[in-house]
């Protein structure tokens, strides 16, 4: 019997994930991009907490959604460019993609590093209109920012203005410092909203939100009410805290993920107010143009929360060192070896 020749496909090195918190690293071959798409080799991915559901449970494609690369694909007209990966795959010409709401695709609904391989590897493909080209400006470890730190949380705050502008100086809460809580911060001061106040559990985080000017709030408390919510735990307890203080004709914004059932009790708290509840999910990509001037604004706030950089090597250990809450925005650098 005849074998096969192996084939000299290029190989990269991947991290798959098992399930029951097991990670280990991989050699695949390198990514072959599709027609209308780009190979990008991938100097950052940042990890985030939406992955743990991943960890535990397991990955039929490589996980990690927070990506930024140069492309590597000669002859394409962003080649060598460095670019930040959006991450919702999306076809440009429904109704609406053609309004600006990309991320909100009526025709695919696939997302890179959930539904199609992503950012613990070495070498992603990207469809072109996923990439976002970023300027040489901002640093390597700040890239990956720019999708859910950034984006996520000025988009959560550009559409909970529609409802509560910032005229009339409303107090705003933020449930949960975690790496958007805290972008939320940010970018509500930014877009000029002065009375910020966060709660949070977990006082280190909370700490950070005060050195960018917000107040700390208790977790729970009752003793005040707020024309703006927005709750990035997704925490039921917090959501159904939100119904309670939210004032009339306030927003609560929803932006923490949470997969287990929530329960809404329809008495009277919830049913004789008027009150908008927003969900927001991602960002539009016409938003990056913004969302570049908003990191260059703060630049040193965001570089906070950039506290760990390792290589793919390390990932195993230092994914469950950030799964226990031990640091805010770790970045998987390949450059760098353990
Ligand atoms: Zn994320
Ligand atoms: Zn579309």
């Amino acid at each position: 019997m005849q074998t096969e020749p192996l084939t000299q496909r290029p190989q990269m090195r991947a991290a798959a994930f098992h399930g029951e918190d097991r990670i280990t690293v991989e050699t695949r071959p390198l990514p072959e991009p599709a027609a209308g798409e780009a190979l990008v080799k991938i100097l950052r991915t940042a990890l985030c907490g939406s992955d743990f559901k991943l960890w535990h449970n397991g990955a039929e494609h490589v996980a990690g959604h927070e990506i930024f690369g140069r492309v590597e694909q000669p002859g394409h007209e962003l080649d060598g460019q460095r670019c930040a990966v959006y991450i919702p795959v999306h076809c440009g010409h429904c109704a609406a993609c053609r309004a600006g709401d990309t991320q909100m695709c009526l025709e695919v609904s696939s997302l890179i590093g959930w539904n199609r391989d992503g950012g613990y590897c070495e070498y992603v493909a990207v469809p072109d209109n996923c990439l976002l080209p970023v300027p040489e400006d901002i640093p390597d470890d700040l890239g990956p920012l720019l999708l859910d730190t950034i984006g996520t949380s000025a988009h959560a705050v550009r559409e909970a203005q529609r409802f509560v502008p910032k005229d009339g100086d409303p107090e705003v809460l933020v449930t949960g410092a975690g790496p958007v809580g805290l972008g939320v911060v940010l970018a509500l001061k930014a877009l000029g909203y002065e009375k910020v106040f966060v709660s949070d559990p977990n006082p280190g985080r909370l700490a950070i939100a005060v050195s960018f000017g917000a107040a700390a709030h208790p977790v729970g408390s009752r003793d005040k009410r707020f024309a703006m919510i927005v709750e990035c735990s997704g925490a039921h307890v917090a959501r159904n805290l939100a119904i309670e203080l939210v004032l009339p004709k306030g927003v609560i914004v929803l932006v923490g993920e949470n997969a287990a059932p929530w329960t809404i009790t329809e008495d009277k708290v919830f049913r004789r107010k008027d009150f908008a509840m927003l969900r927001t999910f991602y960002f539009p990509k016409a938003d990056l143009a913004a969302n570049i001037e908003l990191l260059r604004a703060n630049k040193d706030r965001y570089a906070r929360l950039v506290d760990e950089r390792f290589g793919l090597d390390a990932l195993p250990e230092r994914f469950a060192h950030f799964a226990e809450g031990k640091s805010i925005k770790p970045v998987l650098a390949f450059e760098e070896t353990r």
